[in-house]
């Protein structure tokens, strides 16, 4: 098959789907995006790295950041973790408030926003620095030292950030923070506001698709937390669209409000998609488009 093919021909399809979707303005600094900008990068189990489109250029990762976080914070917590998250679809926007106090502030799933503020609280908790530990880890998984937080994004999302500010208080009064509210949305704002390419990406979550091996061959996590956090990106990663993603596409998927995707493919690699304009749930639409194309043709999906 002859893949660089197929990425230059989804590359040159997206653009007709693009135009369907708006890009995210509820940060400010991301609405100047432009919404034709388009990337695809695969990065193999051999070690190849494809891509097409803006594939080296970096985006902001949002959301994406949460697969290598709750990654991060399973290698070192343990099971300890679903104390405080559950890790059943929501079936509501990532930002909801209202099924975090039916439930008494324990979130839903890792991947909407309260669930991933607990990873933070966790990481803060765990390793003293939590974005200084997840940007090392991206850093050295993807091979590139440059990584590092957009910080207008970071101050634009801080300024404007009332309803991740609303989810920590509520956490905080159910006693489901375990450090200050403010800390805690800090590390949270510079971590979504990460700025990766589509190739760093896609390098640096290879682990995903290696059962919990690191690209220097040590490993992270247990084979068995590996199919767990892929089994919590298949069914959550793409918020109330995640059995949508999942019919589309057929792989465990992250999505952010950057307009990018991860999607991995087990023991063959990883596919990470970036174009800026979303669909209602939040999710890139010419890169769910461009993943179920990708699968469609080769095959290549876990059913
Ligand atoms: N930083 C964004 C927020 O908190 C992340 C949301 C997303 O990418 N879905 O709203």
């Amino acid at each position: 098959m002859d893949l660089q093919a197929l990425l230059d021909d989804l590359a040159a399809e997206s653009a007709l789907f693009a135009a369907q979707g708006r890009v995210a303005d509820y940060i400010p600094a991301l609405a100047a995006v432009d919404p034709a900008r388009f990337g695809i990068a695969l990065a193999t189990m051999e070690g190849r790295l494809l891509g097409s489109g803006d594939w080296q250029a970096p985006f902001s990762i949002q959301s994406v950041s949460k697969a290598f976080s709750l990654a991060l914070v399973l290698a070192r917590d343990g099971e300890a973790l679903w104390r405080r998250v559950g890790r059943e679809p929501s079936g509501n926007p990532f930002n909801s408030l209202v099924q975090l106090e039916y439930e008494k502030g324990i979130p839903r799933n890792p991947f909407i926003n309260a669930g991933a503020l607990v990873l933070v609280d966790r990481l803060l908790s765990l390793a003293g620095d939590a974005l200084g530990t997840l940007r090392a880890f991206l850093r050295e998984e993807s091979g590139n030292p440059e990584v590092d937080v957009d910080g207008e994004v970071a101050a634009s999302e801080a300024a404007h950030g009332h309803r991740n500010a609303a989810l920590a208080h509520f956490m905080a009064s159910c006693g489901n923070l375990e450090n200050p509210v403010e800390v805690v949305l800090d590390h949270y704002f510079r971590q979504c506001a990460l700025a990766m390419s589509c190739a760093d990406l896609a390098r640096a979550a290879l682990f995903l698709a290696n059962h919990g091996l690191r690209a220097d061959g040590s490993r992270l996590l247990t084979r068995s937390e590996s199919k767990r956090i892929n089994a919590v990106m298949l069914t959550c990663g793409t918020y109330d669209a995640a059995g949508d993603f999942a019919y589309r596409v057929g792989l465990p998927g992250k999505s952010g409000v950057g307009g990018g995707i991860l999607a991995v493919l087990p023991e063959r690699g990883v596919l990470c998609v970036w174009s800026p304009a979303l669909d209602a749930h939040g999710n890139s639409i010419a890169g769910v488009e461009a993943l179920d194309r990708f699968t469609t043709r080769t095959g290549w999906s876990v059913f």
